[in-house]
């Protein structure tokens, strides 16, 4: 009831939900109350939280943030949708994101832009994709919520908010529910205010499903037994083309407190070279929408999405379907994975970019064999306003420069609250070996 209050009375100004579900989170509320006097609660019974509004939920309206869902009600619970509600969480609602997840300032939405809760005057952007859902847990609306990272959309929002935003490793949470963005790529997660918070949730999110033919079939360890573990002698690799040009001040200057902190736990900083990190940005540009461009042929105005009025061929129907269901973003990723998919392109562009990728990924396996985490900044500084980067796609590309090569490498990656720059908040980021979610909210916990 709380939070459905705060949700009445701010969420006017925050747009961090596209839809309330008031009634149902009562309801389940009642029923967590019930199992708590059975005796028999977990950890997150009755515990308010909120999903991104890319995770289909049975009977309720999912978007995914475009025009072309806006009517959609899903017929079935994605996996961690399920999983969450098993642990007895009761949810709020469905957080604004940018359309079909591609952005980093949540502008993209069908459904309008996200305040940032740390400078709703001054129209400072939440970050994105999963802008609804930092903003909903930073102002408040929300004890926790879930995101999805494809290249950033869980941390760098994170970042922007003071909060903890976890990208688990690739096929640690089942994808199955998730609406596709580009799907080697994409990742589920808990945005929280703490690591100790992130630990129990990706406990009920993580662990293998059959339903999703990437999912790994691994032990789900402890992850609040691990967050304890002394520091001494682990070893922290910082890249030092982290450090380059673009950084601004402020965020360097959290980055190097955070490293003493580190070091006066017995921590070890190491310096390490990886040389391929500039190459993650473009090769991303083309890895990602061309698997946009496959996914996201499935919305032809026939199967669901939204329909055209009036058209007087099948081939009208998809174009004008596609043409009004779509917002500009999206179409341009459609139209560049297209290109670089074509005959005659696929060779020079995508073939190209699954190579360096290739080489990214060696990089890291290089530094692991040297350190146990690597170190390095979220985003090059902290939030922005609103309408500062929509003339220019390539500007807004690189809010993802330093959250990228974790995603095209599918290991575990968590910015954590690092500091305020004139009263905006700053991220740290944790990157880890894969599968080792713990060892990185280990390190996250002990910075807390
Ligand atoms: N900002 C990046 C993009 O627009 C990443 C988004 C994401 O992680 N979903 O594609």
């Amino acid at each position: 009831e709380h939070y459905l209050r705060r949700i009445e009375s701010h969420d006017q100004a925050l747009n961090s939900y596209i839809t309330v579900t008031a009634e149902q989170a009562l309801a389940a509320a009642d029923a967590a109350d019930q199992q708590r006097a059975a005796g028999d609660a977990g950890v997150l019974t009755g515990v308010p939280m909120a999903h991104k509004d890319i995770f289909c939920t049975q009977g309720v309206r999912t978007t995914c943030g475009s025009k072309m869902l806006a009517n959609f009600t899903a017929p079935y619970d994605a996996t961690v949708v399920r999983q969450l509600a098993a642990a007895g969480v009761v949810m709020l609602g469905k957080t604004n994101m940018d359309e079909f997840a591609m952005g980093s300032s949540n502008e993209t939405s069908h459904f309008g832009p996200v305040k940032n809760p740390w400078g709703v005057e001054a129209n400072l952007v939440p970050g994105g994709s999963s802008g609804g859902s930092v903003a909903a847990v930073a102002g408040g609306l929300a004890p926790f919520s879930t995101g999805t990272d494809t290249g950033g959309s869980i941390r760098q929002p994170a970042a922007l908010t003071n909060l903890t935003g976890l990208k688990p490793t690739y096929g640690r949470c089942s994808r199955y529910g998730m609406i596709a963005f580009a799907s080697s790529l994409d990742q589920a997660g808990p945005i929280t205010r703490t690591a100790a918070d992130a630990a129990l949730v990706l406990q009920a999110m993580a662990g293998f499903d059959p339903a999703d033919s990437t999912s790994v079939d691994a032990p789900v360890p402890d992850y609040r037994a691990a967050l304890d573990a002394p520091l001494a002698g682990r070893k922290l690799g910082l890249p030092k083309e982290f450090l380059a040009e673009g950084l601004d001040d402020g965020a360097r200057a959290a980055l190097e407190a955070a490293l003493e902190v580190y070091r006066q736990q017995g921590a070890e900083i190491v310096e390490i070279s990886m040389p391929n990190m500039h190459l993650s940005v473009p090769t991303y540009y083309v890895v990602a929408p061309a698997e946009a461009s496959s996914n996201l042929a499935r919305y032809d105005g026939v199967r669901y999405g939204h329909r055209a009025e009036g058209a007087d061929s099948l081939e009208a129907l998809y174009k004008r379907s596609r043409g009004e269901g779509f917002g500009r973003e999206v179409q341009r990723r459609i139209m560049v994975g297209t290109y670089v998919l074509s005959a005659g392109y696929y060779d020079a562009y995508y073939l190209k970019a699954q190579q360096v990728r290739h080489l990214i990924a060696d990089d890291f396996a290089r530094a692991f064999e040297q350190v146990d985490a690597i170190i390095g900044p979220t985003t090059q500084g902290p939030a922005f306003a609103l309408g500062d980067k929509t003339d220019d796609p390539v500007a807004m590309y690189l809010n993802d420069i330093y959250t990228i090569a974790a995603n095209l490498a599918g290991l575990p990656a968590l910015s954590m609250p690092a500091g305020l720059v004139d009263g905006k908040p700053v991220g740290v980021q944790l990157i880890g070996k894969a599968f080792d979610e713990a060892g990185i909210l280990n390190l996250a916990h002990q910075f807390q």
